[in-house]
């Protein structure tokens, strides 16, 4: 795995060559800029549109025109059990079986629904530990959350903040303070990797650690689905949510997704809201009394499959199939270390924020710019590269190994030393 690196356009097209991944960039519609494909570093905000979507769209919308209800049954993909399509794909990516995920809704209407079950405050057990600066739907759903239970957020969300001056989270610190509140804590919430920073937790250690003190341990996964394979299995995590329109590609919107672990999945008393879509198959249609959950993380769905929502994402579900996890994940450690290769040869004063080790991160690079940040931001915007600038000086880069080039790292690279 340990490539020499070299900063020079015919060593990234070399690269590119012996990628068996390289192709499956020709798969994707890229943002045209005078005239020409752009590099796209913003697939950690919104993926690119697969080009076999049009037609997925197009069959949806013939089998609606010409067999109307019958669709349900009777479509090429049949409606009814439109949510199937996912369990295979997911599951590979999240390191669980078929049955503990599914696609419903949207990312914070899932969180809102999953903490029905998963967050039932009592006056001993009540708190919430999450990072400090969590993405602000996360920190919005939890406040109005805990307020709802009529607890006050102030003392039932307790925030873990960085050592003074770092950037980072340490592991050690989200452990401790786990520990200091065992006898209060009700969940453990957290993003599987920051937004900000690009940094990935340890999700198996925070998981044991909020187990061990009798609290449940829920991830928002939102930047790290199509991004690292997981193990959300056998590292007992409790649930997960996650959207699909960053690296799964599946376009603005797109329904998000859900894992529920198969002990709580496995049990119908376990408490949670009901809607037809989530009961049992068999009784769904008999119009009786009595809500029977369905086997799995369907048993949390609600409402009837949103078709034209999960289109895409079945599009570009195929593609990651195709690919492999695991291989994209290979080749993404690689493209994210040449990134890193030339940002630290390049003679602009810029920090990495995002963990130098690889299996803290995903596929994203936070550079923090002391100065110049906006300006370096809009040059790449000029030249055709995009990525995404937040303030004070952060500019986010996301080489997503399915449609991002060794040689689209090295242009980047090209642009930056220009200055
Ligand atoms: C993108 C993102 C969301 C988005 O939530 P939606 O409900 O899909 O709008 C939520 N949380 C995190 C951490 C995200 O990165």
């Amino acid at each position: 795995m340990t490539t020499k690196f070299e900063a020079s356009a015919s060593f990234a097209q070399s690269m590119d060559v012996l990628d068996p991944l390289h192709v499956l960039k020709s798969r994707f519609h890229f943002p045209q800029h005078q005239g020409k494909n752009s590099i796209y570093f913003c697939g950690n905000s919104l993926g690119l549109q697969p080009k076999s979507v049009t037609a997925a769209i197009q069959q949806e919308l013939s089998d609606w025109q010409e067999m109307a209800v019958e669709g349900y049954f009777r479509a090429k993909n049949p409606w009814l059990y439109y949510q199937y399509n996912f369990g295979k794909g997911l599951s590979a990516m999240m390191g669980c079986s078929e049955e503990e995920v599914t696609v419903m809704n949207t990312l914070t209407v899932n969180l809102h629904l999953i903490l029905q079950s998963f967050y039932r405050p009592a006056k001993e057990r009540f708190k919430i530990i999450m990072e400090a600066g969590a993405f602000p739907s996360d920190q919005y759903a939890i406040e109005t959350a805990v307020k709802l239970h009529g607890f006050d957020p102030e003392t039932a969300i307790v925030e873990v903040h960085p050592l003074a001056g770092e950037k980072l989270l340490r592991t050690e610190v989200i452990l401790q303070t786990i520990q200091d509140h065992k006898d209060t804590l009700a969940l453990v919430l957290m993003g599987g990797i920051n937004y900000y920073t690009g940094q990935f937790y340890d999700i198996p250690a925070i998981t044991a650690a909020a187990h061990k003190a009798g609290a449940y341990a829920g991830w928002d996964l939102a930047h790290v689905a199509g991004n690292i394979p997981l193990q959300l299995h056998n590292w007992a995590v409790d649930f997960a949510v996650w959207c699909s329109y960053k690296y799964l590609n599946g376009g603005p919107g797109a329904a998000g997704g859900l894992y529920v672990h198969e002990r709580f999945g496995n049990d119908p008393a376990f408490p949670r809201l009901g809607g037809w879509w989530g009961n049992d198959e068999k009784t769904r249609f008999k119009m009786e009394k009595g809500f029977v959950p369905r086997k799995g993380a369907a048993g949390w769905q609600i409402s009837t499959a949103q078709v034209f929502n999960m289109v895409a994402l079945k599009a570009s579900m195929e593609i990651f199939e195709e690919a492999g996890i695991h291989a994209l994940r290979e080749k993404s450690l690689q493209l994210t270390a040449y990134l890193e290769h030339l940002i630290r040869r390049s003679p602009l004063p810029c920090e990495i924020i995002t963990p130098e080790d690889p299996t803290q991160r995903g596929a994203q690079l936070s550079l923090f710019f002391p100065e110049n940040g906006k300006a370096i931001h809009a040059q790449m915007m000029e030249t055709g590269i995009i990525c995404d600038y937040r303030e004070p000086g952060v500019i986010r880069l996301a080489p997503a190994p399915l449609y991002c080039s060794y040689t689209d790292v090295f242009r980047f690279y090209e642009v930056l030393t220009s200055r």
